[in-house]
């Protein structure tokens, strides 16, 4: 095995030692903490770092904010958001923060109006993402499997897997499980 080979797995397997959601659990109760979510929007460049829950309760504008980097970039259009999606979003970020890894998540496509559905590769026709529902996205230096798997132990919803092209679906949906 070559160098550079080796380094490739040995980073694969830190990552996957990182799948401790479990400890996680035991030692932080984050779902009592602020809720924030930071986002980075790849088609527009734009990056918001927001809470959106807090002390029980809704934080307006911090969500208002979310809402429209996760809008439909094609029609310019934004939407209220599931507030569970964003708590599956939420999930997410705390468990990386919990290993370490402060980094915004890479966001594909959130929102999409039935015109820009339509007209996206692969898309159910009844997609949850226009239904304000559903994130599709990645997270750099993390496998994106790691991060299906992830999605999976929060049981918040539907997990797609798109490997050959590198990003996980994630919704608010029914809980179930595909490789796109
Ligand atoms: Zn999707």
């Amino acid at each position: 095995m070559q160098r550079r080979q080796f380094l490739t797995a040995a980073s694969a397997g830190v990552i996957a030692q990182l799948l401790t959601p479990a400890a996680m659990a035991q030692s932080a109760d984050f779902w009592s903490l602020p809720r924030t979510v930071w986002l980075y929007r790849t088609a527009t460049r734009e990056q918001v770092r927001e809470t959106y829950f807090a002390d029980g309760k809704i934080i307006w504008g911090g969500y208002e904010r979310l809402c429209q980097i996760l809008r439909d970039t094609h029609a310019n259009e934004a939407v209220e958001m599931s507030p569970v999606l964003l708590d599956i979003l939420y999930g997410v970020q705390a468990w990386l923060a919990f290993n370490g890894i402060q980094r915004p998540l890479l966001t594909n496509s959130g929102y999409r109006t039935a015109w820009t559905n339509a007209n996206t590769e692969g898309a159910a026709r009844n997609s949850l993402h226009m239904e304000g529902r559903a994130w599709d996205g990645r997270v750099p230096g993390v496998a994106t499997e790691s991060l299906a798997r992830f999605g999976l132990y929060l049981s918040g919803g539907g997990v797609g897997f798109y490997q050959a092209k590198n990003f996980v679906h994630l919704d608010d949906g029914r809980m179930r499980f595909w490789r796109g």
